[in-house]
């Protein structure tokens, strides 16, 4: 969602006439945009803003700094506090304005050094690619915030109350953007399996996109157990261009845990979709996140998590070391898991993981797989399969933003390499 976010501010930056550079050097705007669902996420952003300081109080005193997102809306104040040099703070619930209100700053600059400059370009469709996504594959928010009020997260309170945006609106920007070279469209909420706009729900909206004649693969993100209904697995497996893909997080595999994340289903009912979804859509991917050392994990329930990583056999999966967020459930809880644990909990998880994931990837060594290119560079195009697996093939620029068929001919961690077939 930030990627999604950043992207739609560079872009309105871009349409107005300012250019990308590659250094802090050469910028007179630098944008920080944050997260705050894990406390590495907002260390990550401190230790940034520090070397921002030092770098614009030494290097380039013009330089601007803004600040947005989640840790924006949380801890705006404090920022400004600790770094004087920082000019604009904008929050999430408020970060549909954040590009007027970053060009407000560029305009105040130049007004301050008498040279307004009124020639700022106006085109605002065709843009050059951005450095985070290529314009093939382009991301649409769908809803902001969440209500689910999971006990360790801090979503809710940063981004605010669930919202489904207007379906008309999701439709054209699909519809734009699809006419405008986009092949794939990654639809995108805190749980999209919750999105209902007047009388269309997710697997309608869905079919709606589907429509798009120029729009030729639909994935989306993330879905969550206690939503996830027969219509849209029913919608995944009948849609040809619904990839064959769902990234559903599980966060644990036992039910007291579950129960204390309030996450309002039990292992078994998140087995049975599993179930279902593998029996609908024979090829799919399966992908998830899983939290270790939750306040009260026990070695037994950790190892429920461990066994069905084991059982499942997911696609690839996140796991992250717990860690507590203020103003949730679970920050009252005691965390009383030892770091070294956690690390230790981890480790294993990953492990496992890991040699599962590359087991799942050599089985398609030596299969044809339908691809669509992403990227070009250097003699190399970047793809994906319909199941979500990247897939380098070295092939030329006129295979970009094409579907093509690839033998896949070596499988790593999280890349498989092809050579095209029948170019
Ligand atoms: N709305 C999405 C994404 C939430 S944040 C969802 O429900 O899946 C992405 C992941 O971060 C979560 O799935 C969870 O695994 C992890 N996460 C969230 N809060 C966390 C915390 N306090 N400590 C550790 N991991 C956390
Ligand atoms: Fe956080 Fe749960 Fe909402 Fe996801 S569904 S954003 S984990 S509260």
């Amino acid at each position: 969602m930030n990627i999604c976010d950043s992207d739609m501010i560079s872009e309105t930056l871009l349409s107005y006439g300012a250019a990308r550079v590659s250094s802090l050097a050469d910028a007179d705007i630098a944008v920080l945009n944050t997260c705050s669902v894990r406390a590495q996420a907002e260390q990550k952003a401190f230790s940034f803003l520090g070397r921002a300081e030092d770098f614009k109080k030494e290097k380039n005193p013009r330089l601007k700094i803004a600040v947005i997102g989640c840790m924006a809306q949380r801890l705006g104040t404090k920022i400004k506090k600790r770094f004087n040099t920082v000019d604009l703070i904008v929050g999430a619930k408020d970060i549909d304005n954040a590009a007027q209100l970053i060009m407000r700053l560029e305009v105040g600059r130049r007004r301050e050094e008498g040279r307004i400059n009124n020639t700022a370009a106006t085109s605002s469709s065709l843009l050059p690619p951005t450095s985070y996504l290529s314009n093939i594959v382009r991301y649409v928010t769908i809803m902001r915030g969440c209500d689910n009020y999971c006990s360790y997260c801090v979503v809710p309170f940063v981004r605010g109350k669930e919202i489904s945006l207007p379906v008309e609106q999701i439709y054209n920007e699909c519809k734009n953007m699809a006419e405008n070279g986009a092949k794939e469209i990654m639809l995108l909420g805190q749980n999209v399996n919750s999105y209902q706009f007047g009388d269309t729900n997710f697997a309608a909206l869905i079919k709606k996109v589907s429509s798009i004649d120029a729009v030729k693969r639909i994935r989306f993100m993330t879905n969550h157990p206690k939503d996830l209904n027969d219509d849209l697995i029913n919608t995944m497996a009948s849609e040809q261009k619904v990839c064959a893909h769902i990234h559903l997080p599980m966060q644990s595999a036992s039910n007291s845990i579950l129960k204390a994340m309030n996450r309002k289903y039990a292992y078994e009912h998140y087995l049975g979709l599993v179930e279902k979804l593998r029996s609908k859509i024979p090829d799919i991917n399966i992908t998830t996140d899983i939290i270790v050392g939750f306040p009260g994990e026990t070695e037994e329930d950790f190892q429920a998590s461990l066994k069905a990583v084991k059982d499942i056999r997911f696609g690839g999966l996140y796991v992250f070391r717990y860690s507590p967020r203020p103003q949730t459930k679970a920050s009252e809880m005691k965390d009383n898991i030892p770091l070294e644990e956690k690390k230790r909990r981890h480790a294993i998880i990953l492990e496992e993981s890991n040699k599962i994931s590359i087991e799942i990837a050599a089985q398609s060594v030596g299969t044809v797989q339908e691809v669509l290119t992403e990227k070009y560079e250097n003699a190399v195009l970047e793809a994906r399969t319909r199941s979500g697996r990247k897939v380098f093939v070295k092939g030329g620029k006129e295979h970009l933003g094409k579907n093509i068929n690839v033998l896949i001919k070596e499988a790593k961690i999280n890349s498989l390499f092809g050579d095209i077939i029948n170019p």
